[in-house]
């Protein structure tokens, strides 16, 4: 029993339907993974861009620390000697110089902020960058105005107070710098290392910074600090030294590239070489004698350029972050343009592959299967596939074609069969020389006959005639001659007989009837008719034959006196016809009962 199924037709169109949603559901899935890798590339770049502008602003105050020290630091310009006095315009000119790169860094600062979107995207941030300028701006005035003062007038306490309010300007930065941090590291993990390595080193620049602040109060009074600035100033090389760790950890630890190893070196050497060997000379005076054997300036001369290495260090890494952002975005769109490329090819294929399948295989199969359906149900020519081109299915059609011209062949040969075996049939049963029922076409016409008219009770006459001196005939006519006369003769028996009778030819000019439903005067008085009519009928011969009248000697014999017996009947009949024959001939006898 085979199970019923969809046909491979909707089959086909099922699961091409579904191959495709498929692919394009994988491929959509796949192009929208790449394109949100390439939208975190982006994030991350431009939140690596953000930090690096944030974390310039606070170099930039931080460095705007140093000439304002020098600034509040400056003695009377009354008792000044002018050398004392060019010192000082020189470090006024530094600190309007240092404020004009602190105010870009902060324009910058904003405007980075704005760039991408601006007020709605980050109105926190924007609102904290217009309080940090206000701020400074604060902080600043208050630097002015006791700058001011006569010398006499700013005591150490006031100086310490609006430095103060210098450094604290920095840290207010901080959450937003970890903002930008925690965004470029959110969009790109991988960035982790190199974003907190540039906040560390950013953080131990402004360490840095400040230690360097701490130590001006002491060589600006040219004498040994207080107990208050030591304490400050072993706060501040603690967290160094905490930094200097934590940088040591991420570098040492993380898979660092050989320039920022060179940059770490570079910060080693300066910072944490020369820079620390002039803090420790100078601490130790300061701890002890307050001879310091240098000015406010010239430490600052000597120490800050080391601070530079610890700025390099945070440019090289956030160059690493940003560069390793553009390559990610790039691989992004690379990958990104491939998956394109090689989802549309393969989507093309698909169609492609499911066109060709539909067009050269699927349709000619169902048609194919149709035909050959109406071909097993006897249709002899149904329409067949036309082959688009000379491929394997090609060769199925030609195929199915031969095998329906060979049915074709086969049926017209069964009809010629049919025709000759009917023929053949029509032959055995059908005396060839006057075309009436033959002896076997008589005896299996009579016994059915004869058995009807015995369960009916209706009666039958069978009539047997033959030719009176028919031998002379064919002696004197020749063979022939003889035949056209027997064809007369059965002409002239068929167009006399009533219809229903069963006349045949028995043999030589032998004929017999078989009268159905006839009583025997009936028959009697049809056998006078026909041998009349035989009589009077004038045979041509045909060729130089004179014409020819021929008469017949019949026999009867019926049911009603003879049986149902066909045997019988044929035999009473014959001995009849003999009677007629030897009575003189040209006469009927009827068989004695
Ligand atoms: P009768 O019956 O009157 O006693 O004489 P008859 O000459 O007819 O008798 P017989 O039976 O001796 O001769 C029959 C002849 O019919 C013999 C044969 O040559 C001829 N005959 C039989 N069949 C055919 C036939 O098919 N064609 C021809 N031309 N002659 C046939
Ligand atoms: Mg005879
Ligand atoms: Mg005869």
């Amino acid at each position: 029993m085979r199970r019923n199924s969809p046909s491979l037709h909707t089959w086909f169109r099922v699961i091409a339907v579904g191959l495709v949603l498929v692919v394009l559901l994988g491929v959509s899935r796949f192009v929208f993974d790449e394109w949100r890798q390439l939208q975190r590339a982006d994030q991350a770049l431009a939140a690596v861009q953000r930090l690096r502008v944030a974390l310039m602003l606070a170099e930039m105050v931080s460095r705007e620390r140093g000439p304002t020290n020098g600034v509040l630091g400056a003695s009377d310009p009354a008792r000044a000697t002018p050398e004392v006095l060019a010192a000082q315009a020189a470090v006024r000119e530094r600190l309007g110089q240092a404020r004009t790169r602190t105010d870009a860094a902060v324009d910058a600062f904003q405007a980075a902020l704005a760039a991408d979107g601006g007020e709605a995207m980050l109105p926190r941030e924007l609102r904290q960058a217009q309080a940090f300028r206000s701020a400074l701006q604060l902080a600043r005035a208050e630097v002015d105005r006791l700058a001011g003062l006569p010398h006499a007038q700013r005591s150490a306490e006031g100086i310490r107070q609006v430095v103060q309010g210098m450094v604290d300007l920095v840290p207010t930065l901080s959450p937003t710098i970890s903002q930008f941090a925690n965004a470029a590291q959110l969009a790109d993990p991988s960035l982790s290392a190199l974003v907190w390595g540039a906040r560390l080193s950013a953080e131990l620049r402004e360490y840095a910074g400040l230690q360097g602040s701490l130590f001006t109060p002491g060589l600006t009074r040219q004498q040994p600090f207080s107990r208050a600035e030591l304490a400050a100033i072993h706060v501040v090389r603690g967290r160094i030294e905490a930094l200097r760790q934590l940088l040591t950890l991420r570098i040492g630890y993380g898979e660092s590239s050989g320039r920022i190893v060179q940059a770490y070196v570079e910060v080693e050497r300066h910072y944490f070489g020369s820079a620390a060997q002039l803090l420790r000379s100078v601490l130790a005076a300061g701890e002890a004698d307050g001879r310091y054997g240098l000015t406010p300036a010239e430490f600052a001369a000597r120490y800050v350029p080391d601070m530079d290495a610890i700025v390099h260090l945070r440019d090289v890494m956030l160059d690493e972050a940003a560069l390793r952002s553009v390559g990610l975005r790039q691989q992004s769109r690379e990958s990104l343009a491939w998956m394109v490329a090689l989802t549309s090819t393969m989507l093309a294929l698909v169609a492609g592959m499911i066109y060709l399948t539909r067009r050269r295989i699927i349709l000619p199969l169902s048609q194919m299967a149709r035909a050959l359906r109406a071909m097993g149900e006897g249709e002899l020519a149904p329409e067949l596939p036309r082959p688009r081109v000379n491929d394997e299915m090609a060769a199925v059609i030609g195929g199915i074609a031969a095998l329906q011209q060979q049915s074709q062949a086969r049926a017209e040969l069964e009809r010629e069969r049919d025709k000759l075996i009917d023929s053949l049939r029509e032959q055995s049963i059908t005396d060839f020389l006057t075309g009436l029922p033959n002896r076997r076409a008589f005896f299996a016409g009579a016994d059915p006959e004869l058995a009807r008219a015995q369960r009916h009770g209706f009666n039958l006459v069978v009539l047997l005639m033959d030719v009176d001196h028919f031998k002379s005939v064919n002696d004197s006519a020749g063979h022939a001659a003889g035949d056209r006369a027997l064809v007369a003769v059965a002409t002239r028996l068929r167009h006399t007989m009533r219809q229903g009778d069963l006349a045949a030819r028995l043999g030589g000019e032998e004929f017999v009837v078989l009268l159905s439903h006839c009583g025997l005067e009936d028959g009697r008085l049809f056998a006078e008719r026909l041998r009349e009519a035989i009589a009077a009928q004038v045979i041509d011969l045909g060729g130089a034959h004179a014409p020819l009248r021929l008469t017949v000697s019949i026999g009867l014999a019926d049911t009603q006196s003879h049986g149902h017996d066909l045997a019988t009947l044929l035999s009473r009949a014959d001995d009849a016809m003999y009677e007629a024959k030897r009575a003189g001939r040209n006469q009927t006898m009827v068989a004695a009962a």
